[in-house]
């Protein structure tokens, strides 16, 4: 894919610490951000972390519950930036998806509270005291493409 992808600091130390705390089971959230004019830049601005989840060791399932208002409050903030995509943490694992992480995406296009069409995917590596990588996907027509 020929989209970069960029986060602040500040933002993916914040997504980090929120994985690391839930070590040593999968954690994750959502993730709100705008696309450039030309569409070759991907800026993540924020994350909403969900407000009920299910998770375990290898496994991460997060509820829509209470989105709509957190998406609306970002938005009146600022108008531009909207629900791009989905984060969670392998712990003591690859930045390598899973097939039920593919079948979530699938869900998730087919959602229609938050649905899109290309929504992106953030699986970071982590151990129980920091980040060892992170990788960025972009979903299209039932497949994961790893963004360059
Ligand atoms: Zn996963």
């Amino acid at each position: 894919m020929d989209v970069e992808v960029q986060i602040p600091e500040g933002l993916l130390n914040k997504i980090v610490n929120a994985g690391i705390k839930m070590y040593p089971k999968e954690y994750g959230g959502f993730l709100i951000g705008f696309y450039s004019e030309d569409f070759k830049i991907l800026h993540i601005t924020e994350t909403i972390l969900p407000s009920e989840y299910r998770n375990s060791k290898y496994s991460f399932e997060r509820s829509a519950k209470g989105i709509k208002g957190e998406l609306k409050r970002l938005y009146s903030l600022n108008p531009k930036q909207y629900y791009v995509g989905e984060w969670h943490t392998h712990p003591d694992n690859s930045t390598q998806f899973s097939m039920t992480d593919l079948n979530a995406m699938i869900e998730i296009t087919e959602y229609k509270t938050v649905g899109i069409s290309n929504p992106t995917l953030m699986i970071l590596s982590i151990n129980k005291s920091g980040l060892n990588d992170f990788e960025f996907y972009v979903y299209n027509d039932k497949k994961l493409l790893r963004y360059e």
